[in-house]
């Protein structure tokens, strides 16, 4: 068995948002980066979905909506990701995949930096002490239909595969830990094209508003295969954030 590299500590990575339409590929790609610099993915979607698991009132709440492919109310996210930003291990930065996906969003999540700059006490300030640098997945629509409907995910929720562009070797089973794979709930055809309603009509003008930050903000092409637009989104956020520097 290969040894898991260790995470590349020396560079601070510090607050990242990956943005994109469902099945652009942030999620896989935050994995990567995670494993890579030793910071946090924080999956607004992973949340909410592990909330449902649990029964709990939030998952209840939202999971009509999210079966449905609509977005849940900006006020429960917006207070999940201020919680999760508490946590300690954000220190040196984290992924935001999934979120802002509302430009009520964005600007809850610039006021909470603004907030918490020169706050001595929060977990998070060290991080958060950097603005953050926004990067935007882009692949056609076509090739998104395809990828969301066929998206497995083993039942730990940890690896994700793809019948037609990454099958497991044994149908439906997880190769690294023999789990069960199993469809997201709005994984489907009619869900998709709601997602895709949902994102044009309140995420695309979020791309916007972080594409005025020219310094802050770059598109990489999300069709190539994972590995080159994981070296792709490396070398901008290390050209980002050298910029800032400069
Ligand atoms: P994802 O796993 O990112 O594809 O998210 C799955 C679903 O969770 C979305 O279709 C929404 O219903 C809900 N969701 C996740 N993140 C957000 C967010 N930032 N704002 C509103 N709804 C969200």
């Amino acid at each position: 068995m290969t040894e898991p590299v260790p995470a590349e500590t020396g560079f601070l990575p510090g607050p990242i948002i990956l943005l994109g339409a469902p099945g652009v590929g942030k999620g896989t790609q935050a994995k990567l980066l995670m494993a890579r610099f030793g910071i946090p993915q924080i999956s607004t979607g992973d949340i909410l979905r592990d909330n449902i698991a649990r029964k709990t009132p939030l998952g209840l709440e939202a999971k009509a909506r999210m079966d449905h492919g609509q977005l849940v109310d900006d006020e429960i996210v917006n207070s999940m990701v201020a919680e999760r930003l508490k946590a300690p291990d954000t220190a040196r930065g984290f992924i935001l995949d999934g979120y802002p996906r509302t430009t009520a969003q964005a600007s809850y999540i610039e006021q909470l930096r603004n907030a918490s700059l020169g706050s001595d006490e929060a977990g998070n300030a060290a991080s958060i002490r950097l603005p953050f640098v926004a990067i935007n997945i882009f692949v056609d629509e076509a090739e998104l239909l395809r990828r969301i409907t066929g998206r497995r995910i083993c039942s730990a929720g940890t690896h994700i595969y793809n019948i037609y562009s990454n099958p497991p070797s044994r149908e439906s089973v997880c190769d690294a830990d023999g789990l069960a794979l199993t469809q997201r709930t709005d994984d489907t055809e009619q869900a998709f094209h709601k997602r895709m309603d949902e994102y044009r009509a309140k995420t695309a003008p979020v791309v916007s508003y972080f594409s005025d930050k020219k310094n802050l903000f770059r598109q990489v092409d999300g069709s190539r295969p994972v590995e080159e637009v994981n070296a792709a989104i490396v070398s901008t956020l290390r050209q980002l954030r050298a910029g800032e520097s400069a």
